[in-house]
């Protein structure tokens, strides 16, 4: 869904829908399960710096909710994670700025971001607060054993016979190093 400024110049657009997945790419990082919903209302703010210089902003304001699945830090195991996150942007067009770069930016304004050719996209927006809201890391479980480091079996499932090695975790690192060092 893009959002032309020439639109919302004459009324603000409401948006209420739901992205199946791969509407909005999140790479490598996230997988979409099911739908994306995304609801809430795009409006033009207009700025006015001088008597002939008014610059259109993009204000989206909004909310959004999905299941994704990310790789447990430990063991890779996919992850559900239920996301909901509300988000309230200004987006100024890309020109705006770059004659009045040494304009100071104050606090509230360094939310901003910059929407090209007159037009926003909803999915690249999406994209952005969706891999925002992501946790740093994720685990399967509080207690995930990971993977072995020798022989990389998932040690919640399995046991493997490099469980006899030493256990300080530092020798596991070193022991991990090594084989990679090898030829
Ligand atoms: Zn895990
Ligand atoms: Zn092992």
């Amino acid at each position: 869904m893009e959002f032309k400024v020439s639109e919302l110049e004459r009324e603000p657009i409401d948006f209420d829908l739901s992205l199946t997945p791969g509407e909005v790419d999140l790479g490598e990082e996230a997988k979409q399960v099911g739908g994306l919903a995304a609801a809430g209302r795009a409006e033009v703010l207009h700025e006015h710096r001088g008597p002939r210089d008014i610059v259109a902003d993009i204000r989206l304001k909004g909310s959004f909710s999905g299941t994704f699945e990310v790789p447990c830090a430990r063991c890779v195991e996919p992850v559900k994670l239920p996301l909901q996150a509300d988000f309230d942007l200004i987006f100024r067009p890309a020109e705006a700025d770059t004659e009045a770069a040494e304009r100071s930016i104050t606090a509230p304004e360094t939310e901003i971001g910059y929407y090209l050719n007159d037009s926003l996209s909803l999915e690249d927006v999406l994209r952005e607060q969706v891999l925002l809201s992501l946790p740093v890391r994720t685990l399967c479980k509080p207690d995930c054993k990971g993977l072995c480091p020798r022989c990389g079996v998932n040690r919640n499932s399995q046991a493997c016979s490099c469980d006899v090695g030493p256990s300080d975790p530092r020798w596991q690192a070193l022991a991990g190093l090594s084989s990679r060092i090898k030829p």
